[in-house]
């Protein structure tokens, strides 16, 4: 279920990834009984053996795995989280100490959850409280909506001016689903320097730049390799290699809360007139 990795930060989990390990798990758990369930590091109530599962879902980055009774499953996978599925008594291929979540159920198989930081359980009809704060999901299928698109700009009127448009768009509160390589493919895509602060963007840039991400992301939910570009990732994992349009060598920075790696070709990509 996991990605071969796709440049320096490789298996990060972004809200494609995800979607694809939701289609994954959702034939295998969805509508079965479970028999076995362990998560040592659980926040939040355990669902009792015999309950059914409901669906498994993605929003945003998060995977949801709904029981029967109105008790959900979170888990988010950050850079290190994997979710495996094997058949009951099939041998693990990571080691049981590194598991978070173990789900059997009555159908013969195991979802196995590897490493991930957060796994919490939350009653639907209360509300999750970390996801209400989530912005629209870019993955899914209404994601090219005008509401869509409105609801996303109606949280970056609300977001800090001074935000670098690579960091706001990882900002899952605005929308989610955009990860790391998608945050840098888009801002080459539009032609716009990652650090541009969001103050500097009109509303039909930001508009371009959301609609933008939510094209690439829509476009990579299939099987294969992450393509932004005829010919893969434009920027990303690219430092120092030539820019496809130009020439000039693409640049790499480090910025934001967990200094992720911003791409860019200096040359392209330019600050608004
Ligand atoms: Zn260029």
């Amino acid at each position: 279920l996991r990605r071969p990795p796709n440049g320096e930060d490789g298996g990060v989990a972004e809200g494609d990834t995800i979607h694809r390990v939701a289609e994954r798990l959702r034939p295998a758990l969805a509508g079965a009984l479970l028999v076995r369930f362990e998560a040592p590091r659980l926040v939040g109530v355990r669902p009792w053996p015999g309950t059914r599962i409901d669906d498994v879902e993605a929003h945003g980055k998060h995977l949801l795995v709904h029981f029967d009774g109105g008790l959900s499953l979170r888990t988010h996978l950050r850079m290190s989280g994997s979710w495996h599925l094997y058949r009951a008594g099939e041998r693990w291929r990571k080691p049981a100490y590194l598991a978070r979540v173990v789900i059997g159920v009555d159908t013969g198989w195991e979802a196995v959850c590897f490493s991930a930081p957060e796994v919490a359980t939350y009653r639907r009809a209360a509300g999750p409280r970390v996801l209400t704060g989530l912005g629209p999901d870019l993955c899914r299928a209404d994601s090219l909506e005008p509401t869509t698109l409105d609801a996303v700009l109606g949280r970056l009127a609300v977001a800090d001016p001074d935000t670098a448009v690579a960091d706001a768009l990882l900002d899952q509160q605005i929308a989610s689903g955009i990860g790391n390589v998608f945050k840098s493919e888009v801002c080459f895509a539009v032609g716009l320097d990652p650090f541009t602060a969001l103050a500097e963007l009109d509303e039909a840039a930001r508009r371009e730049v959301w609609t933008t991400a939510a094209r690439q992301l829509r476009a990579n939910l299939g099987p294969g390799p992450r393509r932004t570009h005829p010919r893969g990732l434009a920027v990303y994992g690219r430092l120092g290699r030539p820019c496809y349009t130009c020439g000039t060598p693409v640049r790499m920075a480090r910025q934001g809360e967990f200094a992720r790696s911003t791409y860019w070709c200096p040359r392209c990509q330019r600050r608004p007139a």
